[in-house]
């Protein structure tokens, strides 16, 4: 069976990840057009090998051991943003913030939110990312899924989504997507991200190795409507450490891996943290970080079916 050209082994993923951890990929390629794509993911299928994507690998915590399988990336044509009138159509390998100030220059309003979020499309669409009350879904008209049989279009409707989760499945790559934005004065929606991106700076650590909330804000009457990062805080988590990750000193809910940190120094903390919430309010924390490869959590993980 022949090899589609360019994918190489053995592959550091650690450099695709905002936070800078993990192991190496057995298989990687990039796709610059959904032909392309159709034809890794067909390879993959008939190899029997595990599909893994990565976006700007901004909420992605790899496993130590890497991934055993075939991890692609989106580049070339499926990086592009192009404009429609009041439509914008993007490769799902576009970074958030690029396509927020694209359409700002445009004088295009609706996709504001993303200017703080350093994700591409695809992450975001996967993910359900949000931010400021920004939804994805009020904009979003359309995307283009493919798999090892083809690609087809799905409406926000049919991608379920809700908090930080879509229906979509592994091995199930979103390649575009085609948002509808409306008229504005470019200077009023350039104000509006430099307002964000001050008021982010305000809130949240800059320039750490980290992938943004470690854990989803929790829906149980006993946070009593605190978000994750207050309840750590409350826990005594701000600054904690294991090995050489640690949580922020300004943003309890941020690992910050301060150079030298492991996966394993990762879910140690997260452990750590989770037990830590779980003791003081009976709150029992999720994940919203997506893992790649096969992670073992910390014998403490599970609180013994408590919640
Ligand atoms: C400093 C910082 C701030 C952040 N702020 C926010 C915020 O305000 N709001 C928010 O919602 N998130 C935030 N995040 C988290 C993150 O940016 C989002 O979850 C983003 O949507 C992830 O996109 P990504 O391309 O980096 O995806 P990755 O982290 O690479 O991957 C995340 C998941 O999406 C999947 N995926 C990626 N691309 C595709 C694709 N094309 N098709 C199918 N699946 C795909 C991956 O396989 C994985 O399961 C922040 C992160 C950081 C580091």
């Amino acid at each position: 069976m022949s090899v589609p050209v360019d994918v190489e082994r053995d592959f550091d993923l650690a450099r695709l990840t905002t936070v800078r951890v993990g192991g190496r990929a057995d298989m990687f390629a990039r796709a610059g057009s959904v032909d392309r794509l159709v034809e890794l993911l067909a390879y993959a299928e008939r190899e029997g090998a595990a599909v893994g994507v990565v976006g700007s690998g901004s909420n992605l915590l790899v496993s130590d051991d890497g991934f055993r399988g075939l991890v692609l990336k989106l580049d070339g044509d499926l990086a592009r943003i192009e404009r429609d009138g009041d439509r914008l159509l993007c490769g799902a390998g576009v970074r958030l913030p690029s396509a927020a100030a694209k359409s700002a220059n445009w004088g295009l309003t609706g996709l504001e939110f993303g200017v703080n979020i350093p994700g591409t499309v695809g992450g975001a669409v996967r993910m359900n990312a949000n931010a400021y009350g920004g939804e994805l879904a009020r904009t979003l008209d359309w995307v283009d899924v493919c798999t090892a049989s083809g690609c087809g279009r799905r409406t926000p409707e049919e991608l379920g989504f809700s908090y930080r989760h879509s229906n979509l499945r592994d091995g199930e790559v979103v390649a575009r997507a085609q948002f509808s934005l409306e008229q504005s004065d470019p200077e009023t929606v350039k104000s509006t991200l430099a307002g964000m991106r001050s008021k982010r700076r305000e809130a949240q650590p800059s320039g750490i190795k980290t992938f943004g909330s470690t854990f989803k804000n929790p829906d149980d009457p006993r946070a009593e409507g605190r978000s994750s990062g207050q309840l750590l805080d409350a826990a005594g988590c701000r600054g904690l450490r294991v090995g050489g990750a640690s949580f922020s000193d300004k943003h309890a809910n941020f690992v910050d891996n301060g150079g030298s940190a492991t996966t394993a120094d990762i879910l140690a903390l997260m452990a750590e943290g989770r037990r830590r919430v779980h003791e003081l309010t009976g709150v029992v924390l999720e994940p919203e970080v997506q893992v790649l490869g096969e992670v073992e959590w910390p014998a403490d993980w599970d609180l013994g079916g408590e919640g």
